[in-house]
């Protein structure tokens, strides 16, 4: 099995529930987090609604699991309109783009996931139905064919994307409105910790919380299932239940859950870990490229790209230069590793941006 497929804390390989569809915030002012894209949103919503018209469309971009389908639902909602839903790799021929917009009512919000992955076909009839609210359709083969124009309703499309530097030009230009999500504050978290678990029917000590929100990678929906497992532990475990069933999740259990599942307080797992002390040990904290290393760790550099890099810079654990992969200060601190003597304190000092001793002191 791929390490990715057991990974509990991959937020792309974290299949939805009911409970999951019960934890989803369904107006803007349910959706915790991301203050100034909800601000703009709520005016772009306001005006539009005032004017009767349909809400431009909209460009979400953000890694996996920071609410981009939960926020086109919202908007769909806030604006009083229908919900069509659909991902880029289901639309296989343009006719299967033509089946959803012509089913479209007026003012409905169109949502397409993984945009960035849509055939050229079947983009270019996204151009005129974006602009000019039509399809441009061939009947007829060989000599007797012609393109009809078959008009739609108007409507709001939502695109989500998490490579948003794959998305061709003429598409991104035909957005005109563009929200960037960017990984959650620990405080926004512990909001949403406390909102699920009071939707869940889970009491949690506000300290135990705090550190479920700090070990959730970023990522609301890495912490609502972080959230079910600790309540789990809470309830076979601890055999801590209150007098109605409903499980009680303390400190305790969360650092036991934790440590269990060998995620540490950064959210990081086991196969981060072997990563990072691959860089230190071996390549004596980088650099080196995306290639050998990708090799020594027995995954595709897409893999390390896109599922274990985003969160480790972020954190800021690593870091990508012209000339490869490279730890940082704090890598070392937070795995407890001495710099050796060749990444001396003293040479720190003297050098504190030279990367060739494989430490970045930001
Ligand atoms: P994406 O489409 O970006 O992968 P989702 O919209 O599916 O992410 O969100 C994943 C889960 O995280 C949702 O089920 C929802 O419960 C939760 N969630 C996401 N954003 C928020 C938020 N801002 N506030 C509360 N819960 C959120």
């Amino acid at each position: 099995m791929d390490k990715k497929d057991i990974s509990l804390v991959r937020p792309e390989n974290i299949k939805e529930d009911t409970q999951d569809v019960a934890l989803r915030p369904r107006t803007l002012k349910e959706f915790l987090g991301q203050k100034g894209m909800k601000e703009n949103l709520n005016i772009f919503i306001t005006a539009a609604k005032e004017r009767g018209d349909s809400l431009d469309h909209v460009f979400l971009i953000g890694p996996a699991g920071l609410g981009k389908t939960t926020m086109a639902q919202i908007i769909a909602n806030e604006m009083g309109s229908g919900f069509v839903q659909t991902t880029a790799p289901a639309l296989e021929k343009p006719k299967d783009l033509v089946g959803f917009l012509t089913n479209l009512k007026k003012g409905d919000v169109f949502f397409i996931d993984e945009i960035h992955s849509l055939k050229p076909a079947i983009e270019e009839l996204l151009y005129i139905a974006m602009e000019d609210y039509g399809i441009d359709w061939v009947v007829g083969q060989g000599p007797m064919a012609r393109t009809i124009r078959i008009a739609i309703k108007p409507f709001t499309l939502v695109g989500a994307t998490t490579k948003a530097g794959v998305v061709s030009g003429p598409l991104i230009n035909r957005f005109g409105i563009t929200c960037r999500f960017s990984f959650y504050e620990q405080e926004d978290l512990k909001a949403i910790v406390h909102r699920s678990a009071g939707l869940l029917n889970i009491k949690i000590e506000d300290d135990a919380a705090c550190l479920l929100a700090k070990s959730s990678r970023g990522t609301p929906r890495v912490v609502n299932q972080l959230l079910k497992r600790m309540r789990d532990f809470a309830q076979v475990s601890y055999g801590s239940k209150e007098p109605k069933g409903s499980p009680s999740i303390t400190m305790d259990v969360v650092r036991t859950g934790l440590e269990r599942l060998e995620i540490d307080e950064l959210g990081l797992e086991k196969q981060d870990r072997e990563i990072l002390k691959i860089i230190i040990e071996r390549y004596k904290g980088g650099p080196v490229g995306a290639e050998n290393l990708a090799i020594t760790i027995g995954e595709s550099v897409e893999t390390l790209e896109d599922y274990y890099e985003p969160y480790l810079i972020q954190a800021g654990l690593l870091q990508r230069t012209p000339r490869g992969r490279v730890v940082t200060s704090f890598t070392y601190g937070h795995l407890g590793i001495t710099p050796n003597a060749f990444n001396s304190s003293e040479n720190i000092e003297k050098n504190p941006n030279d990367i060739s001793q494989g430490i970045l002191f930001q």
